[in-house]
């Protein structure tokens, strides 16, 4: 079975056509700069780089570009259309009505469009890609895997802001967490490597990237995450400040007459390690100026390693005890002193890093604790997609072949969240 995956962005499609059984890529690609004179495409077909640049006004006109490759005589990895049996969408905000990935229909974008005003940045561009995938595979079954969903399982206690609860009511202000595919993916691939059932692990997951959130998992559910009612809470990122005062906020406002737009500018583009640094959002840039002695990259980094830390400390409360601490994304599976200085002093965690091991270069799954460490530290690349493609599998596979095909929509969201599905 062959899974389209489509990420859209607000003005891109990053896409991977992957076969389920034979667990491989087929192709996969960058659409950017969609509604420009030069979109720019890059994408890896069969082995071979194909870079084109042409006008591509929207996202439908992505798609069929992208299918007319992936169906090209020469280059393309599938003869017909329908070899294609599902569409896999990442969306990034379900709110509070999502738990787990569903299958796409005229009640579920309704609904996805109600969340755009908590993600004005994502959604829309999400619903596009939808709108785009299904006139262009009318027939074929459409699934939304949604950032938020893993989240759903927080406590209230910790996804509850202590502002005035009529808020939460009214708005919805709440906790959701970011980076939901992510976090799950890994602790399920580290509960594979440590040959144990996610069911009786405590973990602790690092997603770090340009974007960075931790997430404490407690039998399989994620109990805590940084993220907030945006992704702009928790860790320090690369232009986003992470946890801060809402007061200084206000205080900036006042103080600089800033309207809304740019204290939202000033807090998710401008802070985070390059408003510290002054350098570069890049943790790779901000390395370089430590080693030139450069103070405020050095500053930088600390803040950085320190909340990472701290929620580490945080996390290990709330779970318990720590079974496993994972480390992913550009930063987690590649900054070695990162990895040294985050776990330095951990030790009564039972977190013991082997540092030959850490410095060891390699881009698979790994333990990098010591033998006898009680906690373990894996680091373990982060596969959205192929997470989105198994998600998209497993919804497709119990309601299209198992049941009695696409049922109406009210009726499959309540299926949907039911507990079953989460088996
Ligand atoms: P995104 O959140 O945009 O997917 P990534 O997961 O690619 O981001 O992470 C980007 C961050 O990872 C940057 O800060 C970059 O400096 C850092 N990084 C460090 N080493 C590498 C590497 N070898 N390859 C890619 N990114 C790296």
């Amino acid at each position: 079975m062959n899974i389209l995956v489509i990420n859209c962005g607000s003005s891109s499609i990053k896409y991977q056509l992957i076969n389920r059984e034979k667990r491989k890529v087929l192709a996969k690609g960058l659409l950017e700069k969609i509604g420009e004179i030069n979109s720019s495409q890059v994408h890896r077909i069969g082995g071979k780089v194909v870079k084109k640049q042409d006008e591509v006004a929207n996202y439908e006109e992505g798609l069929k570009s992208i299918l007319a490759l992936l169906l090209d005589e020469k280059r393309g990895v599938i003869k017909d259309a329908s070899e294609i049996s599902a569409v896999g969408h990442r969306v990034v905000h379900g709110g509070e009505d999502f738990f787990h990935s569903v299958l796409i229909d005229d009640e579920v974008i309704k609904t996805i469009k109600s969340y755009i005003s908590l993600a004005p940045l994502h959604n829309p561009p999400n619903l596009a890609g939808i709108k785009a995938a299904r006139s262009l595979f009318p027939d074929v079954p459409q699934v939304a895997v949604f950032d938020t969903a893993f989240h759903q399982t927080l406590p209230e206690k910790a996804f509850l802001y202590a502002l005035p609860y009529q808020y939460y009511e009214k708005y919805k202000i709440r906790r959701y967490g970011f980076h939901g595919t992510s976090h799950r993916y890994i602790a399920e691939r580290a509960a594979k490597f440590l040959k144990k059932p996610l069911k009786e692990l405590k973990i602790i997951t690092c997603h770090l990237g340009n974007g960075c959130s931790i997430t404490a998992i407690d039998k399989g559910k994620s109990i805590d995450t940084s993220m907030g009612f945006t992704p702009l809470e928790g860790l320090v990122m690369g232009t986003r400040c992470g946890d801060v005062d809402a007061a200084a906020a206000l205080f900036l406002m006042e103080k600089e007459n800033f309207t809304t737009a740019q204290m939202d500018n000033l807090l998710n583009k401008q802070s985070g390690l390059l408003g510290i640094s002054g350098i570069s959002n890049d943790l790779r840039e901000v390395q370089k100026w430590v080693v030139k002695g450069d103070q405020r990259a050095k500053l930088a980094l600390e803040v950085f390693v320190y909340r990472i830390k701290k929620y580490i400390g945080a996390y290990s409360a709330v779970l318990g005890g720590l079974d496993a601490l994972i480390f992913s994304a550009g930063i987690g599976e590649n900054e070695v002193n990162i990895r040294d200085k985050v776990c330095q002093g951990l030790e009564f965690l039972g977190v013991y890093l082997d540092e030959k091991k850490n410095r060891a270069r390699s881009k698979a799954s790994r333990f990098i604790s010591t033998e006898k460490s009680p906690a373990k530290i894996l680091v373990i690349p982060t596969n959205e997609e192929e997470m989105i493609a198994e998600e998209t599998w497993r919804i497709v596979n119990k309601t299209v072949n198992g049941e009695s095909g696409i049922v109406n929509s009210k009726k499959q969201t309540a299926r949907y969240n039911s507990p079953e599905l989460l088996k």
